[in-house]
């Protein structure tokens, strides 16, 4: 072979290889497709979410702990906005203009769960596979034999080794399969220490173990999770991660209205934190879906304590969303409805069920696994 056709075949094939190396980076990178990050505040209700503080509650003994001056002073006014922005100002003041915010059935825009249940398992299975299975009656079920739409994600490219959930409760395991799901979950009182080993995490794990246990082994308070996601968002950048806080649940049933208010506006600082972070950090900046929601409703008046097929008015909820800043897909949803950005006012009846799908396509992604899924909002 002569040498100039040695050379034209070499040339040949470094270019090929330079082509496919190049192609590689390109399927491989990650860096431009969409962040996710998904919220949940378990039994959070919608009447808190859109009128903020009840006086009925904050002035019963029943329910006020002897703390009625401690919630007109934190959560009072006889401004609904104030009242609002005094319990959540993210949520109803950030996102309720920035965002898109749904279900305040004062003006019929309505959210509910399609499940039966109207309690957690089912809520959060319906939440992350679009499939309100009635066959999931329990708290205690199995692996759900349902693929999520984080697992979903996790077999995508883009999103492969990039996903992670945290939930205070310890029924995540099994609500996302983590054994099937490919991703981890750090839930109830696990420590990031197992599969992040360093002196923040070991610290994290210590006080965890440590901590005051209101709800024993079940539950961990909700800093602990808050701390740990936190810590793992800014050393490994994960680009999809759920965060589910239990106390707003727990301190309901309890009966203690300041404790659930409390937790409520905990959980709305802390979103109001991360949300700061993603806008004023490279790679999350202008390129990060935020989402959040809640498992299930709570009852009226007394019954506010309550959930359950039994308790009227426990199927309805609330969801919020933020997005970039710019040719943003909310801005899709918000035309798509006819409206404009902030709180949704459309008389309309939205689903839990429509959450999952509505999560990939903000990513660009169809979510589809074996079972029916609800449709996107959009
Ligand atoms: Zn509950």
């Amino acid at each position: 072979m002569a040498f100039s056709s040695l050379f034209l075949i070499l040339t040949i094939c470094l270019n090929f290889s330079l082509n496919a190396q190049k192609l590689n980076q390109i399927e491989g990178s990650n860096a431009s497709a969409p962040n996710l990050i998904i919220i949940t505040t378990d039994g959070l209700r919608w009447q808190e979410v859109f009128n903020g503080m009840d006086f009925a509650l904050a002035n019963s003994k029943k329910f006020n702990h002897g703390d009625s001056a401690y919630l007109y002073n934190k959560y009072g006014s006889i401004s609904v906005k104030e009242r609002q922005a005094k319990l959540l100002p993210f949520i109803t003041q950030t996102m309720g203009k920035n965002g898109l915010l749904f279900g305040n059935r004062f003006i019929e825009n309505k959210v509910d769960v399609a499940n039966p249940h109207w309690f957690s398992y089912p809520g959060y299975n319906e939440i992350f596979t679009g499939y309100p299975d009635s066959a999931i009656n329990s708290n205690n079920y199995p692996p759900n034999p349902h693929e999520n739409v984080l697992a979903f994600l996790q077999k995508q490219k883009v999103y492969q080794n990039k996903v992670i959930a945290f939930g205070a409760w310890d029924a995540y395991n099994r609500i996302l399969n983590e054994a099937a799901s490919g991703f981890p979950v750090i839930n109830g009182f696990e420590s990031l220490s197992s599969i992040l080993p360093d002196p923040q995490t070991k610290i994290l794990a210590d006080m965890l173990k440590d901590s005051y246990k209101p709800f024993k082994e079940a539950e961990c308070l909700d800093v602990f999770t808050h701390q740990q996601a936190k810590y793992y968002l800014e050393t490994k950048r994960p680009k999809v991660m759920y965060i589910s806080y239990g106390e707003t649940d727990e301190w309901a049933h309890e009966g203690n209205y300041s404790a659930y208010l409390d937790a409520a506006h905990q959980v709305d600082t802390w979103v109001a934190n991360l949300w700061n972070w993603i806008q004023s950090t490279p790679g999350y900046k202008d390129n990060t879906y935020l989402l959040i929601t809640t498992d299930h409703g709570r009852g009226f008046g007394e019954g506010w304590t309550d959930h359950g097929a039994d308790v009227k008015g426990a199927s309805s909820i609330w969801f919020g969303l933020m997005g970039p800043d710019k040719n943003s897909n909310l801005t899709k949803i918000a035309a798509a409805q006819k409206t404009t950005m902030g709180e949704q006012s459309n008389n309309q009846q939205l689903y839990q069920k429509q959450l999952a799908a509505t999560m990939a396509k903000l990513l660009g992604l169809q979510f589809t696994a074996q079972h029916p899924i609800g449709e996107a909002i959009y």
